[in-house]
């Protein structure tokens, strides 16, 4: 089938990484089928495609059944800062296991490629460093990371044997930190929190002493990661890593964005939350091999482009 005869749909597409994911769907002639309850997305991350007659919009929970006709699938629903997955952690569950299994059903009846965006979360707060795809995780399935973290591990369980029981053509990406246009200013995630505070000159909240470390993804490498997966030979279903592997402090990021913003904020220390992993990078050896895939944008440049974003955000 040609990209242009075929139907994808993307549940989340009206957050931050789904509606980018659109925006590149449409791009290369798909019909998209955008679900979500506009828990964290927003109608303006979308309001670009609105006028598109190859874009449909439906309000719809994927915890609940949804009978629509498509080829494709990606499963993007879930809320992915922590502030939102624990402000309702019952329902954070239930997208993840509850949506899993309505998509993987309906996948199951069209007979949809489809593609999970799970989380690198499901490596907990990891003893191996970097993360392989074959290191098993270290998560705490009764603490407030839980309902996220083993949500999502479930849906992987779910996707693998939906693929071993009903042949299921599956693929599941385990998404590293992720940042961008189009973040929610108030989601609480790093990057958005740290440029949103320090372009408003407000202080910095720097958690813990600042010395855990994540690595960061540029949003068009990883949707170009996404689509390459979802592209990628009948027979690999992954999960693959997709991720940047430049790994820094939470200190180091925070001065980063200072200089960024041009910002006189003081950075302040507050509480680490608790299970908060002290340390997080990709191995991507796995995507490079199979998708020839490997971000390419540096943090420099892609904090350039999500200042930008935000300036422009709160000055309106
Ligand atoms: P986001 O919160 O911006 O987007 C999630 C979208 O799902 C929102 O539009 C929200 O309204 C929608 N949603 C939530 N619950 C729903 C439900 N029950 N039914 C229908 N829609 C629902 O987050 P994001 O960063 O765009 O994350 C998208 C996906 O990628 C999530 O599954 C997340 O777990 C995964 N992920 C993201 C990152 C990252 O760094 N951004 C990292 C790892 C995994
Ligand atoms: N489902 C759905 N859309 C469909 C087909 C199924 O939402 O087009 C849901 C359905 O409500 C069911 C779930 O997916 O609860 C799992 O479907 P499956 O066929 O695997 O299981 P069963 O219907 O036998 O429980
Ligand atoms: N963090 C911080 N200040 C903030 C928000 C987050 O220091 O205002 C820290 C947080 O404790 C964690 C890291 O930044 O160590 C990344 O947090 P985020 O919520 O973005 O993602 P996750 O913990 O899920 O990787």
């Amino acid at each position: 089938m040609s990209q242009r005869d075929r139907k994808t749909l993307v549940t989340g597409g009206a957050g931050f990484l789904g509606s980018h994911l659109c925006d590149r769907l449409i791009e290369r002639g798909e019909d998209v089928l955008c679900v979500d309850n506009f828990f964290t997305g927003t109608k303006r991350n979308i309001t670009r495609l609105l006028g598109n007659p190859r874009f449909e919009l439906m309000r719809h929970d994927v915890t609940f059944p949804l009978y629509v006709e498509v080829d494709r699938i990606h499963n993007l629903a879930c809320p992915a800062s922590p502030v939102h997955y624990q402000h309702d952690p019952v329902q954070t569950t239930k997208t993840s296991v509850h949506g899993a299994i309505n998509m993987l059903g309906l996948a199951k009846r069209v007979k949809a490629r489809i593609l999970q965006a799970s989380t690198s979360e499901v490596y907990g707060d990891p003893e191996v460093h970097p993360q392989p795809e074959s290191y098993w995780g270290r998560v705490n399935c009764i603490g407030p990371r839980s309902c996220y973290d083993e949500g999502k591990r479930c849906a992987e369980t779910l996707f693998f044997d939906y693929q071993r029981q009903h042949g299921l053509d599956i693929k599941v990406v385990r998404i590293f930190n992720t940042y961008g246009p189009r973040m929610h200013p108030n989601d609480g995630r790093v990057v958005s929190n740290f440029i949103v505070q320090a372009l408003r000159g407000e202080d910095v909240t720097l958690f813990g002493d600042g010395s855990q470390t994540r690595s960061f993804c540029y949003v068009d490498d990883l949707i170009e990661g996404m689509l390459r997966m979802m592209d990628s030979p009948n027979g690999f279903a992954g999960p693959v890593n997709l991720g940047n592997p430049g790994e820094l402090t939470m200190q180091e990021l925070a001065e980063k964005v200072l200089r960024a913003t041009d910002s006189k904020s003081r950075l302040v220390k507050k509480p680490l939350p608790q299970d908060d992993p002290r340390q997080r990078k990709p191995d991507i050896a796995l995507a490079t091999e199979k998708l020839e895939w490997q971000p390419k944008v540096s943090l420099d440049d892609g904090l350039q482009e999500t200042v930008a974003y935000f300036r422009r955000l709160l000055s309106e």
